[in-house]
């Protein structure tokens, strides 16, 4: 659930660029420094690694994860113990507080809304009605009460893409102010020319989804571009998830920033319909839906004006709800550079107590992500302890609400309490291993910033080797608080463990993950269980903190690579100016 509003966005990533993106001239000198693993035999670093342990992570995770913290929905009575638990281990390990304000939190302003919406389009002479959310699902982050949108003039835009990177602009400078858009998910599967079994991986990431491929980046270009109402038609295979997940979270309550402008700049109405109702409507214009896909695929598609119109009626309930981030500092040893930061960050929030069931009613979520908390809580133990700190200070941010859209990692990503052009990496945790050590550590986003060099470099002390993600195409860089981080332009690492496990069959990591998606993720089981093995949690762990260990000390700042997205929106943004 991302809305970013893109004011905000270039300022940050302006000073960014600064820092970031223009780096060249300091890679080479310092490279030499980089190829080898920090010594593992420096008793600054050893008592460090050493502290992080099973016994330690696993207790933090069972107090995060039990029924009395009733799964830390934000917003409610399992927050404050959260919060409070947070608080207190970080003032037991020492730390400062990390709000200069002198406390340990970040209030994170929030609304919730529930929609009732009502919707049909008129084509042909006739009118085509929609029934929620078999047919369609609609909301409003419009914190009004009402939203309508009447004979709506609707436009097929194909990917609903402007990708100047690639050349790309699906909307041909046509004016879509009051009108609305038809998109289709994900970006272009763009064939090959050589190979036309295989995807141009010079276009949009060939097989791994581009941000542009989000549904997040389809409602924001919408609104950017002033359309009355967004529709995105919902294909499982491109979508990568059946319309019912869809249909589940947009029927219940959503969430976003209470931001100032009670989102009025956001389109009026975002929306999904099934396919098949999307061919209802298409048939009534005279189109076919394949015709229209073959279209967008090519640089050269148009916008197609589909001789119909579109009627939202939407009742929005509305509530406010105050939410916070936790967060700590370990302030740098040097004068100078304790004035730069490194980020460690997991969200802390989960799906709470659901008080309609029977029997279980709390989503405990224990890997996901008390594990993660109970790393960060590891982590600054393990910093605190040293006795001789770190050049630059490091931050300890345990986020609100990821489960509600990053909202947590956003609202700090927009309302940083230290510069982000004096934030040199943020290392993000969501759901680490309870299966055991492994030889691999998987970097999702693989190619994305030389934190991954730094990472492989530290691997290899562990005798271990970093792999890209084996499902590029899922997005799941878009799908955690690093990329509020990305977004602004910060190098953002988010790794995991692999899928080779240390003494085990070579499936055995396969089936836990299958077993763990198929049952728990998500879901009221996903509790402590007695099989968990998180010695591999803590080698990440260590891992993080080597590499977190080393920006904070070297001069190299850590960059994004040539042709990222990341990388092209800083120059875009330095070309803008
Ligand atoms: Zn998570």
């Amino acid at each position: 659930m991302f809305m970013i509003k893109k004011h905000i966005f270039l300022a940050a990533g302006l000073s960014i660029c600064l820092l970031g993106c223009n780096e060249s001239s300091r890679a080479v000198a310092e490279s030499e420094e980089e190829s080898t693993a920090i010594p593992a035999d420096s008793t600054n670093l050893q008592s460090a690694l050493q502290s992080i342990n099973t016994e330690d992570l696993l207790a933090h995770t069972k107090v995060l994860a039990s029924d009395a913290f009733e799964g830390r929905g934000p917003g409610t009575a399992g927050e404050d113990s959260t919060v409070n638990y947070l608080t207190r281990q970080f003032k037991q390990i020492g730390l400062q507080p990390g709000n200069p304000d002198g406390t340990f939190v970040q209030n994170v302003p929030m609304v919730g809304f529930t929609a009732q919406p009502k919707a049909s389009f008129t084509a042909g002479g006739k009118t085509i009605n929609l029934e929620f959310p078999n047919d369609y699902v609609a909301v409003s982050r419009r914190f009004v009460p009402t939203i309508d949108v009447n004979n709506s003039e609707m436009v097929f835009v194909g990917y609903g893409i402007v990708a100047p990177e690639y050349g790309w602009d699906d909307y041909k400078g046509l004016d879509i102010k009051g009108k609305t858009i038809v998109m289709l998910i994900n970006d272009p599967p763009i064939p090959d020319s050589k190979n036309t079994t295989a995807l141009d991986s010079s276009m949009f990431g060939g097989k791994a989804m581009t941000y542009y491929g989000r549904w997040t980046y389809k409602y924001e270009i919408a609104a950017e571009k002033g359309a009355a109402a967004a529709i995105i038609m919902h294909e499982t295979g491109p979508a990568g998830y059946p319309y019912e997940v869809v249909s589940g979270s947009w029927s219940r309550e959503n969430f976003d920033i209470n931001n100032p402008d009670k989102n009025m700049g956001l389109a009026a109405v975002e929306a999904w319909i099934t396919s098949e109702k999307a061919k209802q409507l298409l048939a009534a214009t005279g189109k076919n839906l394949e015709q229209l896909k073959a279209a967008a695929l090519k640089k050269d598609f148009r916008p197609v004006p589909l001789n119909a119109k579109a009627n939202f009626n939407i009742k929005n309930t509305l509530r406010e709800v105050q939410s916070k981030n936790v967060i700590a500092k370990l302030e740098g040893s040097d004068p100078e550079l304790k004035d730069e930061y490194v980020v460690y960050s997991a969200h802390w929030d989960h799906l709470g107590k659901d008080t309609n069931l029977k029997g279980d009613q709390v989503y405990n979520g224990a890997l996901d992500n008390a594990t993660g908390t109970a790393g960060l809580l590891e982590l600054a133990e393990a910093y605190a302890e040293m006795p001789t700190k770190p050049k630059r200070s490091i931050l300890f941010l345990a986020v609100t609400a990821e489960e509600k859209g990053l909202l947590g990692s956003k609202y700090y990503a927009n309302n940083p309490l230290y510069p982000l052009n004096k934030t040199l990496a943020n290392i993000n945790m969501d759901v680490l291993n309870a299966y055991g050590p492994t030889e691999d550590v998987i970097v999702i986003g693989y190619g994305n910033s030389t934190l991954e060099d730094i990472l492989a470099t530290e691997a290899k002390s562990q005798n271990r080797r970093i792999v890209p993600e084996a499902t590029p195409e899922n997005g799941s860089f878009y799908r955690s608080d690093h990329f509020e981080f990305a977004k602004q332009g910060v190098p953002a690492l988010y790794a995991e463990s692999g899928v080779v496990a240390r003494n085990q069959p070579a499936d055995y990591v396969q089936k836990w993950n299958e077993n763990y998606t198929t049952n728990d993720y998500h879901k009221l089981s996903d509790e402590v269980k007695d099989d968990w093995n998180l010695a591999g949690a803590v080698e990440d762990l260590q891992l993080f903190f080597r590499v977190g260990y080393r920006v904070a000390n070297t001069k190299q700042y850590p960059e994004w690579k040539e042709g990222t997205e990341f990388k092209a929106k800083c120059d875009a943004m330095l070309s803008a100016k």
